[in-house]
């Protein structure tokens, strides 16, 4: 009877791991099974290090401030104390506590390759489980690498490289202006790093606003971070220590690294999921609004398609774990999805953009306005660029999407993302007051916009 259990978490990303946790905290015989590091992509190579470079880098960026607003400084970079803070938040890239912190909840971790065999039944490592309630997929997403001529006989970096770092190099480029990419060439960039970015479509963030995309392009050449949109990379080359670029228009760059940020793509190989009649041509599993993928298998997190975010892999493994121990409680629903690129300007955004709601059908009106004119935005001064735009059905009278970009933008999206989450008429948030002098009383503002 060893190797029976009631659940068996394949991939312990944000999502599997705290799915596992809640599974074990109920009682159930629970294999969490991990590859690599438990915890995923978010803590050791994503979110948590990023961001903590990232603050890091702001840290640059706002004393260099200072001869602006509060006299002179003198700033020198050094990236030293931050390679040492990576290490420190990420353990070193070691789960030991993580590991622990599952156990202590009474589920058995494996380190291994999970698979699934067939109905009920995975193997880890050659090692065959039955599996009495249920599977849950959580295998997550690595750097989708395109397939440009000669880039895959490079060094490349993807976002582990950059992640790990240990030093600044000279000039850098990164290959494609979503996300991940603009916030890891302006931390580069603001530790002295020459950094161009290549996006190949018409403006950075293309999933956000393309009024998103503007600003952070404006700013960014302010700060002498090149960016080259409309521009594809047909070729790339290394000669021992310098990457060669080639462009579809002709052009080529060069540079000591090249940064790999064209998009995710789920781990979809070994899971063995032809075992189990589920067809995985597509980028991701399909699953339905409980996280069902079929008869006894869930998936959860990024692999599902829905936001490759660690906020929706934990709110999809809540859902799940619901419907594993059947428990009532509301289907997922993603149309209050909110992101946030921690770049400075921070850019947030909620719900549908513009584009997305006119191609829903949804009766659009839209209302926007520059961070700079508010009070706030003319106090702060240096650094207030930002927009706040609001996307409103005008038929039922409720925002159906939001962004907010500019100083603190993800945190102003906490209330933009309430508005949109609980249909707040927006009558009644017109007629609400917004603390002066608040960036976010610029929502009133771009409220009062949408009549225009
Ligand atoms: C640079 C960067 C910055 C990011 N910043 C943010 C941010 O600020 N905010 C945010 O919300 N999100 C951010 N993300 C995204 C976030 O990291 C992911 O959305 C999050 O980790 C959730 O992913 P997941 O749970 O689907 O899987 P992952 O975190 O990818 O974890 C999946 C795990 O499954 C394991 N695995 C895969 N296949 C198997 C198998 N067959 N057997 C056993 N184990 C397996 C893998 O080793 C991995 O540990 C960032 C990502 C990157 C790369």
């Amino acid at each position: 009877m060893a190797n029976v259990v009631d659940v068996a978490v394949i991939g312990l990303g944000p999502g599997g791991e705290d799915l596992a946790g809640r599974l074990g905290d109920a009682g159930l015989d629970v294999l969490a099974v991990e590859r690599q590091l438990v915890g995923g992509e978010c803590p050791y190579w994503g979110c948590i290090p990023s961001k903590a470079m990232i603050r890091s880098a702001d840290v640059l960026a706002e004393a260099r401030r200072v001869r602006d607003l509060a006299g002179s400084a003198q700033v020198e970079a050094d990236w030293g104390p931050v390679a040492q803070r990576v290490r420190k938040l990420t353990a070193d890239w070691d789960d030991t506590v993580a590991v622990e912190r599952l156990e202590g909840r009474g589920c058995r971790v494996v380190h291994g390759v999970g698979s699934v065999t067939g109905p009920g039944r995975i193997s880890v490592s050659g090692q065959v489980y039955e599996v009495r309630r249920a599977i849950v997929l959580n295998p997550g997403t690595s750097a989708f690498i395109p397939p440009v001529d000669g880039l895959m006989d490079t060094p490349y970096w993807t976002n582990r490289e950059a992640i790990e770092a240990r030093e600044v190099p000279h000039s850098m480029i990164v290959l494609g202006g979503g996300a991940i990419g603009v916030e890891l060439a302006q931390v580069y960039a603001r530790f002295g790093c020459t950094v161009t970015v290549i996006e190949s479509g018409p403006c950075l963030l293309a999933m956000e606003e393309p009024e998103a995309g503007r600003l952070l392009a404006e700013v960014f050449e302010r700060e002498g971070i090149h960016v080259s949109s409309n521009a594809k990379a047909t070729a790339v080359a290394h000669d021992g220590t310098t990457f060669t670029v080639t462009l579809d228009g002709g052009d080529s760059l060069r540079a000591d690294r090249l940064l790999v940020a064209t998009g995710r793509s789920a781990r979809l190989g070994p899971l063995g999921l032809n075992s189990v009649g589920v067809d995985i041509s597509g980028r991701f599993l399909d699953v339905d609004d409980h996280l069902r993928l079929t008869d006894g298998i869930w998936a959860i997190g990024d692999v599902t398609g829905k936001g490759a975010f660690t906020h929706v892999a934990m709110y999809q493994a809540a859902i799940a774990a619901r419907d594993i121990l059947g428990e009532d409680g509301p289907p997922a629903d993603y149309r209050a999805l909110p992101r946030v690129t921690f770049t400075d300007p921070e850019v947030g955004a909620v719900g549908k953009t513009e584009k997305q709601a006119w191609e829903a059908g949804v009766e659009v009106r839209t209302g926007i306005t520059a961070l700079s004119t508010s009070s706030r935005g003319y106090i702060h001064a240096v650094g207030n660029e930002g927009f706040i735009k609001v996307v409103e059905d005008a038929a039922r009278g409720v925002l159906v999407g939001a962004t907010s970009a500019g100083p603190y933008g993800g945190e102003i999206l906490g209330a933009l993302a309430v508005a949109v989450r609980a249909e707040v008429p927006v009558a009644t948030l017109r007629h609400s007051m917004w603390a002066y002098p608040t960036f976010h009383r610029a929502i009133e503002t771009a409220l009062a916009d949408l009549d225009s």
